[in-house]
Formats: structure tokens, C-alpha cells, sequence
């Protein structure tokens, strides 16, 4: 096909696609699905190899938050029956986090719900990075706050943080449809101070949420030109209780797409499968793989992932090896300069550099996967079913008496 030839030769040369190109991965069938994830593949093998990082959340503070995210089970109004509790203390996150590194993980990502921390949130937080720091040699620790104020970015790098999280989610255009208490440009602002101070910048997406697919390639090629090193992408997990309660959305094979068509964009980037992997992609979990270079271990903030054993005998059993803490993740061109995916020299951003994120959690026109992209009515996605059997909330781990999942 010759799309998939091109965005081959683009991913393997780190050359952004057309936004067209990127549009028509969205619209395959599924009789071209395994050719787009052997394509995606090659990409994804060229810069990542064969390894897994497994990532382990360790939600702080949960739930009782101000904002409105529709699409977040802690958020202003939620009725969803999750775990609330305020901030865990140092050495509890310690331990919880401690179970994830034995387990395998090699990034410690430390969220905490609300609009944005405190300066003295920033001081337990701080502690809590030294506490797990200093038990836990060669540990990455990601934070993951909410929206920063000035000098709180670098308040966390020397308290020894190694990266910072804010999603954009979803489109600027549709980011208002999603949430009224703050901002798409303010997700953006964050996400660029997290990178001014130096902390490796992780920013991503929610699939599922009711958007098109011009807004889900709006959305990472906005996260390409701001260039960070991790994009975590979420599927919906439509939490009772919530407004997006009813947005069952997503397949399989529109999730496998999605992780391919974010590779193709973001090929030289750790493109991470965060919640809703196992409700959306069930039993083609170790496919994703193909795609995807990271994962979370065990739990989510409020719900459940599959056993943390299950995770390691899928890496093992699709024949990928998780990543050590003496392996770097990313590719030496980016370590070396910090010059990552929107910033190559000649590469076309595709997106004003002002795009934004939460916590939580083409080439050539006309080279369509019939050859004939822009021509073809779009495929219309078959209906997803309600799996709310699928959907459990969080009920181990931080914040209880019982051990986590890791
Ligand atoms: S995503 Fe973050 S800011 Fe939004 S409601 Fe949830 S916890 Fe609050």
C-alpha cells in the first residue's frame, strides 16, 4: 500500500506526514489493520527495539476535586464510587510506589487530583519524590499536579523529578466541550514550563470521547510541536457517574488505528498505552504492543488494570522484554539534544506551538489506503458495545489497607 510505504519511510527518517496521511490511517479497514500495525511496527522497532518501560501510578490525593473534566472520575460532581482520600503521606507513597518497582516498573508517576498544587503541595510532593528516591536507586519519578504556577516546575526538578505530565487530551477546538474550569491554552502553558525547567515533558491524549478524527490528529500534531518525550494515550473508560458515561466509542481495532496513527506522527517518542487498555482493547492487548513502547503496571488511579502478573506474562508471551533502569528509553538523537519530535530540522509541525493537558491521566495527498485518500467517503467506525462489565473501580493499592496490583 502505498501509504503505509510512506509512512514507513517518514517514520523511519523521523519526517512528519501530511495531515491527510495521518487522516487516512484513522480511516482503514480492517482487512488492512495487521499491514498498518506491521508498518507502525517497523517504526516503533527501529527506535524502541523490542522493549516495554512499564510505568506504576501512584495516585496521591484522589478524587474531590474543583474542576469540571466530564470525561474524570474525580472531578466537581462525579458520582462515580471511587476512592477519596487526601494526600498520602511520604513513606506511604513510598511503599505503594516500592510494590511497582519490584514488580517491574521503572518510572514512578506520582498524580495528585485538583486544579493545581500549592506551593506547599509542591513541599510534600518534593518529599515524597526524596523519600522514594532515596530508596529506589536509578527510579525515574514523574509528577503529574495539575496546572503549575511560576517557579513550581523547577521547585520539583531539584527536589530530584525527572519528568512532568499535563495531557492535552483532546483538541483545542473541542477542549471547551470537554471542560469550562480551564483551559486548553492553559494545558499548554504547563506542559511548556514543565519543558523550560528542564523536566522530560509527558503530554497526551483520551481517545473515545465523542471527538472526529480531524480533532484526534488535531490533537497530536499539537503534542508533536510541543515536542515532549512521553505521549500517554487513554482510551475512555466511561465511568458511571460521569458525563461521558454513555461514550462507548471505541473497538479494538479503531484503538489499534489510534496507536498507530500517533506513531506514524510521533515516531521517535515513547508513545505510551495508558488507561482503558484492557476495556478497549481486550484480548488484542499484545498487538498494541507493535505500537506502543510503554505501559502502565497493574492499576490505574481509580480503576483497576489487569493483575501486574498478567502485563509481564503478555510482554513476554508477544516476545518483547520490559525495559531495565540501566536501558535509556529514548533514542540517542534525543537524549543527546533534547530535540524531539517537533523539532527536526526541516520537519513540518503541522500545528501552531500553542496546543495543552490534564492530569489524570499523509504524504503525498491522494495516497489514501486505496490509493485515493480525500476521495473515499470516510469509513464509518461499526458501533461499540457497553462494557461496563469491564469497568471496575479502584478498590486496593494507595489510599486502602489492601496491597497494590503491581
Ligand atoms: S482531570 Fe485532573 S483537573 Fe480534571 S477533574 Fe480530574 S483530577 Fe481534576
Amino acid at each position: 500500500m502505498d501509504l503505509l510505504n510512506t509512512l514507513l519511510d517518514k517514520g523511519l527518517r523521523r519526517e512528519l506526514p501530511t495531515r491527510d496521511e495521518a487522516l487516512a490511517v484513522l480511516a482503514t479497514s480492517d482487512d488492512e489493520l495487521l499491514d498498518v500495525v506491521a508498518a507502525a511496527g517497523k517504526v516503533r522497532r527501529q527506535w524502541f527495539g523490542r522493549r516495554v518501560k512499564l510505568n506504576y501510578l501512584v495516585n496521591l490525593k484522589s478524587g474531590l476535586c474543583p474542576e469540571d473534566c466530564s470525561y474524570c472520575s474525580q472531578r466537581l460532581g462525579s458520582k462515580a464510587e471511587i476512592l477519596k482520600y487526601t494526600w498520602l503521606k511520604p513513606d506511604q507513597a513510598s511503599e505503594a510506589a516500592a510494590a511497582g518497582l519490584a514488580g517491574g516498573a521503572k518510572r514512578v508517576c506520582l498524580v495528585a487530583s485538583g486544579r493545581g498544587p500549592t506551593d506547599r503541595d509542591v513541599d510534600r510532593v518534593s518529599d515524597t519524590i526524596k523519600a522514594i528516591k532515596d530508596q529506589n536507586e536509578g527510579v525515574e519519578v514523574c509528577a503529574c499536579l495539575g496546572l503549575l504556577s511560576d517557579g513550581q516546575a523547577e521547585r520539583l526538578r531539584d527536589a530530584g523529578a525527572d519528568a512532568y505530565n499535563h495531557n492535552l487530551n483532546t483538541s483545542e477546538s473541542t477542549y471547551g466541550d470537554i471542560t469550562t474550569t480551564h483551559t486548553y491554552a492553559d494545558r499548554v502553558d504547563t506542559v511548556q514550563k514543565a519543558h523550560a525547567a528542564g523536566l522530560s515533558a509527558c503530554s497526551g491524549l483520551i481517545a473515545g470521547m465523542g471527538e472526529s478524527d480531524e480533532d484526534l490528529v488535531d490533537v497530536v500534531y499539537a503534542l508533536r510541536a510541543l515536542d515532549p518525550d512521553s505521549v500517554p494515550v487513554n482510551f475512555l473508560i466511561p465511568f458511571e457517574g460521569t458525563p461521558l458515561a454513555k461514550e462507548w466509542n471505541l473497538t479494538p481495532q479503531r484503538c489499534l488505528r489510534i496507536l498507530a496513527m500517533v506513531r506514524f506522527v510521533c515516531p521517535d517518542v515513547e508513545v505510551r498505552i495508558a488507561g482503558g487498555r484492557e476495556v478497549h482493547l481486550r484480548t488484542m492487548q499484545p498487538l498494541a504492543l507493535h505500537l506502543a513502547n510503554s505501559i502502565f503496571l497493574g492499576d490505574y488511579l481509580t480503576s483497576e488494570g489487569q493483575a501486574g502478573k498478567a502485563d509481564l506474562d503478555m510482554i513476554a508471551d508477544a516476545g518483547f522484554e520490559v525495559e531495565g533502569t540501566g536501558e535509556v528509553t529514548l533514542p540517542e538523537h534525543r537524549t543527546a539534544a533534547h530535540a524531539g519530535c517537533g523539532s527536526h530540522a526541516g520537519a513540518d509541525t503541522g500545528a501552531d506551538a500553542d496546543a495543552s493537558a490534564g492530569c489524570g491521566s499523509h504524504a503525498g495527498g491522494g495516497c489514501g489506503p486505496c490509493g485515493s485518500a480525500g476521495q473515499e467517503p470516510p469509513r464509518k467506525e461499526p458501533v461499540s458495545e457497553a462494557r461496563t462489565d469491564l469497568v471496575s473501580v479502584r478498590r486496593r493499592g494507595a489510599g486502602t489497607d489492601l496491597a497494590p496490583n503491581a
